[in-house]
């Protein structure tokens, strides 16, 4: 098995240095694992272009996840200050967009 680092990083921390592959099933699949964050993810082995394209992906909803726990946090910092009308709107438009970005996360 190679467990060669992911010169592309960790998609969840950025971290490289602790990107190792660990084992799986699949002989068609990369499975990578962080120790930096203990995070997991899968690449296919079988065509570099769409590894490549499943990491972009991966990059991508990463970072739009970010955004809505930066709104969520935010949310809770002005809970005081709103409605209980306003708290509920802005509530469910970010429950809205977190069912969006986990029905499009990649795998
Ligand atoms: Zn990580």
């Amino acid at each position: 098995m190679n467990t060669e680092p992911d010169p592309d990083g960790c998609p969840y921390c950025g971290a490289v240095g602790g990107v190792t592959r660990v084992a799986c099933e699949s002989p068609k699949v990369d499975a990578w694992s962080c120790t930096a964050c203990q995070g997991q993810w899968w690449t296919s082995v079988v065509n570099p272009e769409l590894r490549h394209l499943q990491h972009l992906r991966q990059r991508t909803m990463e970072v739009t996840a970010r955004s809505i726990l930066r709104e969520v946090i935010t949310l809770a910092e002005e809970t005081p200050e709103l409605s209980h009308g306003q708290l509920w709107v802005r509530a469910i438009t970010l429950l809205i967009k977190l069912d969006q970005c986990a029905r499009a996360w990649p795998g």
